[in-house]
């Protein structure tokens, strides 16, 4: 494997990040992760402003668009795979120990590794703990995602994929690394972007193409729904079959089987932006 860092590729063996480095040391950085299919990254427009906006919301230098594109090309001329999971780091670069950021600059990596293609359905748990709406960090791409890790390793010790999250006044708010949709006597609805949840890409598009509704929604939701389904860049839109221990049938409903086929006949255009 061939990465990008800080301006050239290296092997995967010899690509080298100072130990000191900000997003290292305490989790100051970014990131997006963006699908390419045969060389062909998808909504990459809409990937280098989210992560502008993490950039600003987190005070680091704002990415050069040129340069992460540069870098995007020459890692995926480099890695040639048909499913690909392009994944972009930006961090607060070296700096000394402790919490203040230094002034030697940013950091930026880009990597690519091939993926397959996932499941149409999956199960997800649902976890106690709680998305911060009020944090500092709320709806931003940084690279602090231990509790996601967390919750990822409960999920799979119960055999599931996702986990979801309520919000601190305990609403529906996303997964570990996926946005949320449930189904209600055929309209499909999705928590809005104030509940604390990412401003997730496919999620926009699954609103645009599908008319999903933005509805504050309790966590109870999900004993109730017809269908659930979870967006992200390397699901698209998968159906949801079973949270907790309750069973959805069939394993993917009607309308989410409709959004489906909806995504995949518009996200098949080169979408960009
Ligand atoms: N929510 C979180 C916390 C995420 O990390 C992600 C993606 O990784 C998403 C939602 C889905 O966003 P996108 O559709 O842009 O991949």
């Amino acid at each position: 494997m061939r990465i990008w860092v800080n301006g050239g590729l290296r092997d995967a063996d010899d690509a080298r990040l100072s130990v000191l480095d900000h997003g290292l040391t305490v989790g100051d950085g970014i990131f997006e992760t963006v699908r390419t299919s045969e060389g062909r990254p998808f909504a990459l427009t809409r990937h280098l402003d989210r992560l502008t906006r993490s950039a600003r919301g987190l005070g680091l230098p704002e990415p050069d668009h040129d340069e992460v594109r540069h870098a995007v090309a020459a890692v995926v001329d480099a890695n040639p795979v048909a499913l690909g999971r392009l994944r972009i780091t930006y961090t607060g670069g070296l700096s000394p120990l402790g919490s203040d950021r230094g002034d030697h600059g940013t950091s930026l990596v880009v990597a690519l590794d091939g993926v397959s293609r996932r499941p149409d359905s999956t199960a997800v748990i649902t976890v106690p703990w709680t998305r911060n709406e009020r944090g500092a960090l709320a709806g931003l791409k940084t690279t602090s995602y231990a509790e996601n890790v967390v919750a990822l390793a409960r999920a799979r010790e119960r055999g599931a994929s996702e986990a979801l999250f309520p919000n601190t006044v305990g609403r529906l708010c996303e997964g570990t690394g996926s946005n949320v949709f449930v189904v209600l006597d055929g309209r499909i609805h999705t928590p809005p972007v104030a509940s604390g949840c990412l401003a997730g890409i496919t999620r926009a598009l699954a609103v645009e193409w599908t008319g999903a509704e933005e509805t504050d929604l309790p966590m109870d939701v999900l004993a109730e729904a017809d269908e659930v389904f979870l967006t992200s860049t390397l699901r698209d839109i998968q159906a949801v079959h079973r949270v907790d221990d309750r069973e959805l049938t069939p394993e993917t409903g009607p309308v989410t089987a409709k959004a489906m086929r909806i995504f995949a006949e518009r996200a098949g255009d080169d979408l960009d932006p």
